[in-house]
């Protein structure tokens, strides 16, 4: 009899609860699968297939070199590569790490499970968050998030087990399935993302709190762990423990900072909680209330400029930019370009959303779907609040630097005009070569006449008694765990 350990979202060897159980069979295949139907969608993009590759490169180097095992990776549908392998081999057990990902992800979920149960095999599912699977009880959450993280890590163990060596495969060509391209990404795997919090907890992480909101401080003064903890490089509990050592016995730490950074560790944890708890917010609004708000608005030719940085608000436009050719943005841009495309562009989260999963590299359903429905105010029960695009630039980025950097038609604007261009007189469009709208669109709307007339519109579905009484069973649902 032979068990299989099915990598996921779970890159990693060390605090693999999954790996730790499968060691000690007597013989075992270790498979990943890149689903052919997965990664052909539109959302799926270089930035997450490359992470990819670099994480299993790694992983597979380091069974190499302390199991002398190899890592049978598969590019075909997950349900074939199950039927080969119970067709070849008498399969006792799988044994995985639970993955909380998209519809499409738990469709192939549910085949599987149809099969395993016809095959008589077991599937062995281990947690990697700290999230309530069966006994779902809000109050004691976050002390079970404690416990979870303050488990200890287990250290590799030896095997003395039978890797079976199933098929060769050769890495598959990225470029070939997705031809977009960047010439800056950030790197997959173990080692790189123990560099990362390393490099964080040392030093990076001093003045965090402060510097995380602006686009260009936060490109290093924010952890950049997001894509690794997304595809399982790193575990939220090594982060957790290392994190706690450093507050609990350095004095020349910036304590605020890194409590600050560990409130966000278990945000991530909740908002899977969230979607585990309801994953229908992919793609409806959590509060039904909302329905047919935007639905009918959408504006093709307001969307394309958002997409594509060209809707003439310098800092929108540089965001967007910056994101789609670095794979990364910080908290408060992402939820700044997310406000500006449900309110002042009116345009549908469910179609905005999809745009973006294409390149956060660290795309992760539960906390993306509810932020987004956080942003365009259809939970009903978060604080409306529509950022004002114009005051974000002033603010974080005053100089203009970000936006020079990634708007270079805009190169030659002085900075007392950078933030809104269209304010340039013909006099100094024309001693600056500048001509508005002409090498950068002028604005595609009117900022405040936008905002005002979303903010009455958004009101008058939140004051309704009908929305009031759908918020009290979302807030039962979804607030705050205690
Ligand atoms: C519209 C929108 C969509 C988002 N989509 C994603 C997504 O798909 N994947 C994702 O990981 N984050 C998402 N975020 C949250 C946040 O922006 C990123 O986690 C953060 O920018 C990642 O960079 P970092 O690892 O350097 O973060 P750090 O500031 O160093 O934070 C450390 C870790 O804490 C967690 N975290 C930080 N902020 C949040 C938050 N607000 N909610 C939940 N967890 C948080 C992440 O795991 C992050 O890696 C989204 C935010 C918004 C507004």
């Amino acid at each position: 009899m032979t068990d299989i350990l099915w990598f996921r979202n779970d890159l990693r060897l060390y605090d693999n609860e999954s790996f730790s159980r499968v060691v000690k069979s007597n013989s075992v295949i270790l498979i990943y699968i890149y689903d052919k139907t997965l990664i052909n969608r539109n959302t799926v993009s270089f930035y997450h297939l490359k992470f990819i590759d670099d994480s299993l490169k790694d992983l597979s180097n380091e069974l190499n070199e302390k199991y002398n095992a190899s890592l049978n990776i598969y590019y075909d549908h997950t349900l074939n590569v199950f039927r080969h392998l119970s067709e070849k081999y008498q399969i006792k057990n799988i044994f995985s790490n639970r993955v909380y990902k998209e519809r499409a992800s738990q469709l192939i979920d549910n085949d599987c499970e149809k099969l395993f149960l016809f095959k008589g095999i077991e599937w062995v599912k281990s947690n990697q968050f700290g999230i309530q699977i069966s006994h779902r009880n809000r109050k004691t959450w976050s002390k079970d998030w404690r416990m979870f993280t303050s488990k200890k890590i287990k250290p590799l163990i030896k095997s003395e087990c039978n890797f079976i060596h199933d098929h060769n495969f050769e890495f598959i060509d990225v470029g070939r399935i997705k031809n977009d391209e960047s010439k800056y990404r950030q790197s997959g795997g173990t080692k790189a993302a123990k560099n990362l919090l390393s490099s964080f907890l040392s030093s990076r992480h001093q003045n965090y709190q402060f510097l995380m909101s602006s686009p260009s401080s936060s490109e290093s003064s924010c952890s950049r762990l997001s894509p690794h903890i997304a595809y399982g490089t790193i575990s939220i509990r090594d982060i957790v423990t290392r994190l706690n050592l450093k507050i609990e016995n350095e004095n020349n730490v910036d304590k605020k900072s890194l409590t600050s950074f560990k409130k966000r560790l278990a945000w991530h944890c909740h908002f899977i909680q969230k979607f585990y708890d309801e994953p229908a917010i992919e793609y409806q609004n959590m509060n039904r209330a909302y329905d047919g708000l935007r639905e009918d608005s959408f504006n093709e030719s307001k969307f394309n400029a958002w997409k594509t940085g060209l809707t003439g608000f310098p800092f929108i436009d540089a965001c967007m930019r910056f994101v789609r050719s670095t794979g990364w943005l910080n908290f408060r841009m992402r939820a700044m370009l997310v406000s500006f495309a449900s309110y002042q562009l009116w345009l549908d989260w469910r179609l905005t959303s999809k745009h973006l999963s294409k390149y956060f590299t660290d795309y992760e359903p539960g906390i993306h779907y509810s932020q987004f429905q956080m942003q365009s105010g259809t939970t009903g029960i978060n604080t409306i609040r529509i950022y004002n695009p114009i005051k974000q630039s002033y603010d974080q980025d005053p100089h203009g630097e970000f936006i020079r950097k990634w708007i270079p038609e805009l190169t030659d604007v002085p900075d007392s005009l950078i933030h809104e261009p269209w304010r340039l007189s013909p006099a100094e469009e024309l001693d600056l070569g500048i001509k508005s709208g002409n090498n950068y669109p002028s604005p595609i709307i009117d900022n405040g006449l936008e905002t005002k007339r979303a903010r009455d519109k958004i009101w008058e579905v939140r004051k309704s008694k009908y929305a009031r009484d759908l918020s009290i069973a979302v807030v039962n649902k979804h607030a705050s765990n205690k």
